[in-house]
């Protein structure tokens, strides 16, 4: 048996409130049987375990997680719960599935919204929407492309130009940027760790349980290093993590991109700047350029910066030329506010597959899967877990269409080949999107 790559990463979650509001689980150490078995505690796991449960109540359902959802890119990403098809790198791939997608990611924010409100959970959700935005000066094609794919799908959007960025934003870096009103912003740490807090009783959660390998018999046996757990149904939920255990060819890729988020600003600080309320921006291309926010409590956090990680593992050294960059850029952006300070950065892995389809559905009679999020996946994860259960305990839902039509990830390459694509395309991007760093 070919054992998994466990992910893991040299670096510390800074989200504020990150570090304290997980609670921690028991690691399995007997061997037990249930029902159903869930890999990876994020966004497509919880959801997936949740609707499950409130499908059928008496199901025995686990989740296990290599380590915990802290470490999850659930917890780590920038928090930007997008309702529109949102363009990865320079290709518009995503957009051409644009109904679909809106129809799918505004059903997640939905889902998202209900168990917020029906659990009181606390996570600075905030309706602000987003700037798309590009520091070319020059060209604005990519631009103008998104701007009629909203048009297309009658999504209200609205152009700034540099000056008018400055006013929202603080900066003159950026030579024009597209606001749409449909993305939610949010401290993903407190919003993962409030999901998993709430999930139904007959779900039981097992950390730094790290599934090493899944052997079939007349049941799935899933290996942990101090307990075997058989179950006639396993739900992968691992992204594109541990790619050993996912029988088939293979049709994802991980790669690592980091975050980094600064003190708050002092009152001093912020006086260098016009008055600002809450913001998220997005970069035109997502591999070289930087996603930027400004919080609520006067931070800025600045993700940039995508590896390949095809492990899942993160050292220190690569987080370190991380802070270096991102401190770097963040002084170009605002070179008013040299005196701002980096507190933490860290990492987190995506998946991202050839044609940008997800990975979805069975894979073989034992395991299903709710994976390939290229690069956005708090709302996309969310609905994609949650309309598998659905699909798997063959109920109604008009979204498993929408779901299905977005078709299937291609096949990969195994390594070395796949390990020399990524670095081209990584290399493409970057060149392509010289100019927005
Ligand atoms: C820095 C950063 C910024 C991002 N910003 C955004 C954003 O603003 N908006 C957005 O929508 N998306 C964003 N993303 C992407 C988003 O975080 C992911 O798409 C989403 O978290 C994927 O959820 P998931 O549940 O599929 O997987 P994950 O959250 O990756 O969870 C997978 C889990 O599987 C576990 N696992 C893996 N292997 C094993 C094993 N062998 N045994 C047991 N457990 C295992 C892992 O420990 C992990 O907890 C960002 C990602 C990063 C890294």
């Amino acid at each position: 048996m070919r054992y998994a790559s466990i992910p893991f990463n040299h670096n510390q979650l800074g989200w504020p409130a990150g570090e304290h509001c997980f609670t921690p689980q028991p690691m399995l150490r007997e061997d037990i049987t249930a029902d159903w078995v869930i890999v990876g505690a994020g966004f497509a796991g919880i959801a997936f375990a949740r609707r499950l449960a409130e499908i059928n109540p008496d199901l025995k359902i686990i989740i296990v997680d290599a380590h915990s959802t802290r470490e999850s890119a659930s917890a780590r990403n920038s928090g930007f719960v997008i309702g529109l098809p949102h363009n990865i790198g320079s290709s518009t791939a995503e957009l051409k599935k644009a109904n679909a997608y809106r129809n799918l990611l505004q059903e997640g924010i939905r889902q998202l919204e209900q168990v917020i409100s029906q659990h009181h959970l606390h996570c600075d959700w905030e309706q602000v929407g987003k700037y798309h935005c590009q520091a070319e000066r020059g060209s604005d094609r990519i631009l103008k492309e998104y701007a009629s794919q909203l048009d297309l799908m009658d999504e209200p959007w609205q152009m700034s130009d540099s000056e008018e960025l400055y006013l929202k934003l603080g900066t003159r870096f950026y030579s024009k940027g597209i606001y749409t009103p449909g993305c939610v912003l949010v401290n993903p740490a407190q919003l993962i760790a409030g999901l998993k807090h709430s999930l139904p009783e007959n779900i039981q959660r097992f950390d730094n349980t790290p599934v090493l390998g899944i052997r079939y018999g007349s049941m799935a046996e899933v290996l942990t290093p101090f307990g075997i757990i058989k179950t006639p149904k396993v739900m992968l939920a691992t992204n594109a993590l541990s790619p050993e255990l996912r029988p088939g060819l293979s049709r994802q890729a991980a790669m690592a991109t980091f975050a980094s988020i600064t003190d708050p600003l002092t009152d001093e600080q912020l006086a260098t700047l016009p008055l600002m309320q809450s913001w998220g921006l997005t970069p035109v291309n997502a591999i070289a350029g930087a996603t930027f926010r400004f919080t609520s409590d006067r931070r800025f956090l600045i993700r940039q910066h995508v590896i390949p990680a095809l492990s899942g593992q993160v050292n220190a050294a690569q987080t370190w030329q991380a802070t270096q960059l991102h401190q770097r850029l963040f002084h170009k952006v605002y070179p008013t506010l040299g005196s701002v300070k980096i507190t933490h950065t860290w990492s987190g892995t995506i998946s991202v597959t050839r044609n940008s389809a997800p990975e979805w559905g069975m894979l073989n009679k034992f395991i299903c899967t709710a994976s390939g999020c290229n690069g956005a996946g708090v709302s996309k994860q969310t609905v994609a877990g949650s309309l598998l259960a659905d699909f798997m305990m063959k109920q109604d839902n008009p979204y498993i269409a929408d779901m299905l039509s977005l078709g299937k990830a291609s096949f990969m390459p195994p390594s070395p080949a796949l390990d020399i694509g990524i670095k081209l395309s990584l290399m493409k991007e970057c060149y392509l999107g010289r100019k927005e760093v």
